[in-house]
This record gives structure tokens, sequence and C-alpha cells, in this order.
């Protein structure tokens, strides 16, 4: 099924206006400063998956005073890495980062390699953050797909109202097609319309508050022509709960730990600040964090990796 509404407007006339507007509007952000690195903008992407910006920006500063190369960060101890990252969530990205970094020194002489085929290969790195780094870092035409990117994609080119969970075959097919021509300025409006795109979505073209009134493109916008139809069932994805979840506890755990000190495994899940989690919920997490190597356990006493 194709993903453009019969009222799409033809991709050249939204490419200028998006990326006009970025050149004028979008945020200026330490990863996007032309003397910022590809570690950099590496680091930014990892961080900035399912995080915002402005709980990014402090750590991500951290970060690069500490290890402003993939060198710097592969020779680090694991405990300082989980610290530094400290409440950014979902911190085995830390630890990814960190095995990329190895990689990049074993196979890269050190240094970010500087294609999409590469950055794939690479441990831990998907296909956006492959397709981002190429891009952002590396003026790489690739195509960069992320939930923003969607969003604008589906309401200016497919009048819907939201993009749905799932990343859909036509949805793939669609971003490729929207993609500047390449061959006249070796991709850098390629480039400029994936970070263009991604910035409209985030300050924007929201996904609860859309703000038409000053988007660049409202003329041109499929949705906004369908007269702003409210989003179908399927399009709808429900809010990530946080209150209770295994998540939320074992984020209290990561708190414990990154004081420093190694701390015995009763006293440990006991003294959470989570009276609502029950004894069996703190074992579970405690050994989920075990599992995926964020902690580590000998004698009873429990402390992040490295530190026992
Ligand atoms: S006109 Fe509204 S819905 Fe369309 S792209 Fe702009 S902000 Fe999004």
């Amino acid at each position: 099924m194709s993903a453009y509404s019969s009222l799409a407007p033809h991709p050249a006339e939204v490419h200028p206006r998006v990326i006009g507007w970025f050149e004028e509007q979008a945020r200026d952000l330490p990863w996007r400063r032309p003397e910022c690195t590809s570690w950099g903008v590496m680091v930014s992407e990892v961080m900035l998956q399912q995080t915002p910006v402005g709980r990014v920006l402090p750590r991500w500063e951290e970060w690069m005073r500490r290890w402003p190369t993939p060198t710097a960060t592969a020779a680090a101890p694991a405990s300082e890495i989980l610290t530094v990252w400290d409440r950014l969530g979902y911190p085995r990205r830390a630890l990814r980062l960190q095995a990329a970094a190895q990689a990049m020194v074993d196979q890269h002489d050190g240094e970010v390699p500087g294609t999409a085929d590469e950055l794939r290969a690479l441990p831990g790195v998907g296909e956006y953050t492959a397709a981002a780094v190429a891009s952002f870092a590396f003026g790489q035409p690739e195509v960069v797909v992320d939930t923003n990117i969607r969003r604008v994609h589906a309401r200016v080119f497919s009048g819907a109202a939201l993009p749905g969970k799932t990343y859909t075959a036509a949805q793939r097919k669609l971003a490729h097609e929207l993609m500047p021509e390449t061959a006249h300025d070796q991709g850098r409006e390629a480039c400029a319309w994936n970070a263009s795109a991604m910035e409209l979505g985030a300050l924007i073209c929201t996904a609860k508050s859309p703000q038409c009134a000053i988007c660049p493109v409202a003329d041109l916008c499929a949705w906004v022509a369908a007269g702003s139809p409210p989003p179908t069932e399927a399009q709808q994805t429900k809010g990530q709960a946080w209150a209770g979840t295994d998540r939320q506890v074992r984020g209290a755990i990561m708190a414990e730990l990154r004081k420093g000190e190694p701390v015995q495994r009763g006293t440990l899940l006991e003294g959470l600040p989570l009276p609502e989690a029950s004894e069996e919920q703190r074992i579970r997490c405690l050994d989920s964090l075990l599992r995926d190597d964020l902690a580590e356990e000998h004698d009873g006493r429990v402390a992040l990796p490295g530190v026992l």
C-alpha cells in the first residue's frame, strides 16, 4: 500500500522549506557544531535514543570531557562509564558504546569509521545509529529515520495523525523516496533534510501538540489538508509506564550502586526507596542487572562491574 496521501505535496517543495527553517531555528547543540568530532556525534546519537535532549546535554558534556575519543572510552573502567551515564536510562547502552569504542581501537586505529556499513558492523550499533552517524558526522546521504522523522513523514506525506508503532515496509520505502537527489551536491541536501525533518518533529510537529500555526510546511501538509483527523486506534501508541515497572526498580538499584561502595545484597534490596516493590521484584531486577553485566556480586556483596 502506498504511504502517499492523494493530498501529499511534492517532496521538492518541502525540502527547502524545512531545511531553511532548520538553518534559522535549529537548537544550538554541541554535537551539531562544526568543531564536534565524529566521536562526539556518535556519543550523542546513542545517548539521545529514548532520552530527551535536556537530560542528555550534561551527561554528554561530562562524557566528552572525560573520554573525548574512542581510545579513551575503551580504556575507562566500566564502573566509571556507568556512573557518568547516571540516570539516562537503559544503561546497557553505555556498555554497548564502550564495546563499540573497543572495536574501533581494534579494527579502525581508534577512529570512528566513516560509512554506515562499517558502523553497523560495530557491536551494539543498529541501523538507526549507523545511518545517523554516517550522515551527521561524515556527510553521507544515508536515510535516517527516527520517531520524529517518521511522524513528520506520516503527517506531511501520508496525511496520518501518527505513524503507528511499527516502522513498516511502506514507511521505509517512503523515507527512501523522500530523500533529495545526491548527484549534484555530494549529498549535502540529503544530510540537511535528515537533520531538519528530525528537528521539525522534535520542536514543531510534536506527537501531542503539533504547532501547525508556525510550521514552515503548514500549507503543504497532507494531514492539515485532510482536516487534521485524529489518530486511528492502530496509529496510537501507549505511553510507557514507569512507576512500578522493573525499569524503575533496576534504576533504583543502579542509583545505589553508583554511590561507589560495594553493598550487601540484603541491605541493597531492603534499602530501596520503593515500598511498593515486592521482594520478588527486587530480586528479579537485581538478578537481571547481574546477567546484563551492569553489576557484579561476590561473597554476598554487590557493586558496579570491576569494583569488587
Ligand atoms: S503543518 Fe502541523 S502536522 Fe503538518 S508538519 Fe507542520 S506541524 Fe506537523
